[in-house]
């Protein structure tokens, strides 16, 4: 058996960046992923916020790794018109980076602490956590122990589903399809979110003509389920008019979408955090971001000390207030999600009123880009 201070299951960018700041508090870290070479293969590129670009430069990264900064986000109701659009344009509205150099980078930094170990193709055979410890045993046998388990192995955990932790979980009835598109009329470096009774679709600028595009269909919507031709009339339909000649340079993947919320984030001395503990829908870009929120939140149980180290309530802190506050963002995306795909005409015409009661209101529209650049946090 050989015992670490803590484990980190699951070596994604929440796991990584959570074994990057305490492993500068010295603490003899384990850190495992069950891929034989962390997969840095996704092709998708993420919009992180200012309070996680902070985090990310000033405390782990030595490398910039932004691939574009956007200054200005245009939200449509129904269609690309003028009279649907609320105009959000600020110094910083978020940063574009690509997932795979993000997640490489965090992966050299953890690699540089010595007291940091990184234990690859490593798959879970059992958990237990019993007198103050947790004991994890890998399928080759071997054996660890430590004060604190931290579950960091995304959104289809088999941590909470081995130690069968409640979670609260609903379909939205939608599927994800991502790819980048090159299209011939510039996008002015803005990033758009178009909301349609049958789709979400957020456009990423990587380039004045290139963007990375999450297209959320709903199920019914899907023609005759093929999703080529699904895409294809999206794209015709709704954005060739707006952005001109079209062209997919990628791979389209595609993902079916659920929310999950775990009940609690801490069970004795488990502790979830990022995807584990909550799923959200892709329409803010939100999810890695409020992961990034609860690793701060996490880290400062250390900083704060209210408990001794190795009891059961060192982190009641992150649980009670990261629950919380993740409730609420669920409950904003959902309402989100609801109120901007409704089929209603009535409850239509009263978002596009909104929209141009907000486009007013530059002082409500500071208010909405901080909040969304603290992650959905309370201030
Ligand atoms: C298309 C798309 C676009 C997105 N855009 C944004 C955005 O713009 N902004 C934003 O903030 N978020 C975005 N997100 C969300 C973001 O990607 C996730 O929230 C983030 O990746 C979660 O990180 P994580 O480390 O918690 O989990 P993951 O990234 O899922 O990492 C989990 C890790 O655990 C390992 N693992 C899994 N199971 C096991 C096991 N059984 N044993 C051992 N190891 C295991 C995996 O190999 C992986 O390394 C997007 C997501 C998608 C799909």
């Amino acid at each position: 058996m050989t015992k670490f201070d803590l484990i980190i299951f699951g070596a994604g960018p929440i796991g990584l960046t959570l074994a990057n700041l305490l492993g500068k508090k010295h603490f003899k870290i384990l850190v495992i992923d069950k891929t034989k070479e962390l997969v840095f293969n996704t092709n998708r590129y993420i919009a992180i916020s200012k309070k996680t670009n902070k985090i990310l430069n000033q405390d782990i990264l030595k490398k910039k790794i932004f691939a574009n900064q956007v200054k200005s986000m245009q939200l449509y109701n129904e269609s690309f018109e003028n009279k649907n659009k609320l105009d959000l344009s600020s110094e910083t509205i978020c940063s574009i980076v690509n997932a795979t150099e993000l997640h490489k980078e965090l992966y050299h930094e953890c690699c540089k602490q010595n007291n940091i170990t990184i234990s690859l193709n490593s798959k879970l055979k059992s958990v237990v956590s019993q007198n103050g410890l947790v004991e994890l045993t890998t399928t080759n046998d071997k054996k660890f122990n430590s004060n604190y388990l931290f579950v960091s192995d995304g959104k289809k955990s088999q941590v909470k589903e081995f130690l069968k932790l409640e979670e609260n979980k609903i379909s939205y009835n939608s599927t994800a399809y991502v790819f980048e598109f090159s299209h011939s009329k510039n996008n002015n470096n803005a990033t758009y979110q178009l909301f349609h009774q049958n789709f979400i679709a957020g456009l990423l600028p990587l380039s004045e003509k290139i963007f990375s595009c999450v297209l959320s269909i709903n199920n019914k919507f899907c023609y005759k389920n093929d999703i080529k031709k699904t895409i294809d009339i999206f794209l015709k339909n709704e954005i060739c008019n707006k952005f001109g000649k079209i062209k997919i340079n990628s791979e389209i993947t595609s993902f079916p979408l659920t929310f999950s919320h775990a009940s609690k984030y801490s069970y004795n001395n488990v502790i979830l955090i990022g995807d584990s503990a909550h799923s959200f829908h892709p329409l803010a870009g939100m999810g890695m971001n409020v992961g990034f929120s609860d690793v701060l939140s996490l880290v400062s149980c250390f900083e704060e000390n209210i408990y001794s180290f190795g009891s059961d309530k060192f982190f009641n802190k992150y649980d009670y207030e990261r629950h919380a506050i993740n409730q609420r963002t669920i409950n904003i995306l959902n309402f989100i999600e609801k109120t901007l795909t409704s089929k209603n005409r009535f409850l239509n015409n009263g978002v596009n009123r909104g929209f141009n009661f907000l486009n007013k209101s530059n002082f409500i529209k500071t208010q909405i880009i901080n909040f969304a650049n603290n992650n959905l946090d309370y201030f």
